[in-house]
């Protein structure tokens, strides 16, 4: 069977032959992988910035965005039936008993940080034909997604962030209240920084509930995102026409930064011009550079005197999942062009060094390794 792996030290990608997985659990699944999405945390495990093999192995086999068929289920498994697609997630909880997060379920805000995570931390992922795994952590996703199901796991990433964002703002009832009929984004501007795929599927989340979306990348237009961006109706700005300080003067003030580009730089920048009563969320992970300069006092000043909230996530939980899949299946039928166009393009696994190594253009790329 083959599969993409790494191997600490080296910095490159083999597909290897590994032995095919069976059912040792009652409740566990064996999927057919269909697709695998390609991610920058995957360029960074490949550069060795990030991504830990299971304990005692010498390599990782990479890939933690997928979409699945089942092919087989054990007899303790009551969810799934073979046929069904799925998409499995992708951490699993420490052993802690005294982790609250782990022992609810909840180990995306695990207290420890011995979890494990398919494809990056201590557990191999899915760039593979197939894998096994218990039918807890699969999510069901209906056979209309087939083509762009693969694209769920990156959006629970915008999931997470806007479940937390409304829990935040209950601290603002009375400021846009919401209405049965209205999306709860109705009267709020969103500022999304960063128009890769987190950040585009980022926007369509926000569009999807009505918030003005402004979209703020480095990239010139015309170009392939910033026609994604129009198609959902968010406006497109790069940051080499409008600096960060002159965005609140340009587009009035920002409610919500969600930030999905990875560059510490501009997002301080932009944070310093955030408005009262804002809220900024981190979801990128930068590599560790030189210092950057930033003004400390300015920050926190701003972050005080203008009820200012800053919060970062990562992962997700089963409710993000289940949100993800439902928010496709809605992007789907609103913007059937701009979600198809997410998905640069289907490769065989022999493109796996090249996807992974090399630069590519394009939004998402996806490995295909069955029909
Ligand atoms: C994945 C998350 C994971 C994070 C940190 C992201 O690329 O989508 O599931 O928790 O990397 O490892």
């Amino acid at each position: 069977m083959k599969a993409v792996a790494v191997f600490p030290g080296k910095r490159e990608v083999h597909v290897i032959d590994e032995p095919a997985p069976r059912i040792s659990n009652p409740t566990q699944a064996r999927l057919r992988v269909l697709d695998v999405g390609v991610c920058g945390t995957d360029r960074e495990i490949c550069a060795f910035e990030y991504g830990t093999p299971p304990a005692g192995v010498s390599h990782l086999v990479i890939g933690h965005e997928s979409l699945s068929r089942v092919e087989e289920v054990g007899p303790g498994v009551t969810k799934v039936r073979p046929g069904d697609l799925v998409v499995t997630m992708v951490r699993r909880p420490c052993v802690h008993a005294h982790c609250g997060a782990c022992t609810q379920g909840r180990q995306d805000f695990c207290f420890t940080g011995d979890f494990e995570e398919r494809g990056i931390k201590s557990r191999h992922g899915f760039m593979t034909e197939q894998i096994v795994e218990d039918e807890r952590y699969l999510v069901p996703v209906p056979q209309s997604l087939r083509e762009v199901a693969v694209l769920v796991e990156p959006l629970t990433i915008a999931e997470k962030a806007l479940i937390q964002l409304w829990d935040v703002q209950e601290r603002l009832p009375w400021v846009c209240p919401h209405r049965p009929g209205q999306n709860h984004g109705h009267c709020r501007r969103a500022l999304v920084l960063g128009a890769g795929p987190v950040g585009l599927l980022g926007a369509m989340a926000l569009r999807a509930r009505d918030f003005e979306t402004i979209v703020y990348a480095r990239e010139k237009t015309p170009n392939p995102k910033a026609d994604v961006a129009a198609q959902i109706g968010a406006t497109y700005v790069s940051s080499g026409d409008v600096s960060p300080d002159q965005i609140a003067a340009r587009f009035g003030a920002i409610d919500v930064v969600y930030e999905a580009a990875g560059a510490s730089k501009v997002a301080f920048d932009v944070m310093q011009a955030m408005g009262p009563n804002s809220v900024f969320i981190f979801t990128g992970v930068p590599g560790r550079k030189a210092p950057i300069p930033i003004d400390t006092d300015l920050v926190m000043r701003n972050l005080v005197l203008k009820n200012q909230i800053v919060y970062g996530t990562v992962n997700a939980g089963r409710d993000a999942f289940e949100a993800a899949v439902s928010d496709v299946g809605d992007f789907l039928k609103r913007w059937p062009e701009a979600t198809r166009a997410l998905i640069s393009g289907r490769h065989p696994v022999e493109k796996a060094q090249e996807l992974l190594l090399g630069r590519t253009g394009g939004i998402k790329h996806v490995l295909a390794f069955a029909d």
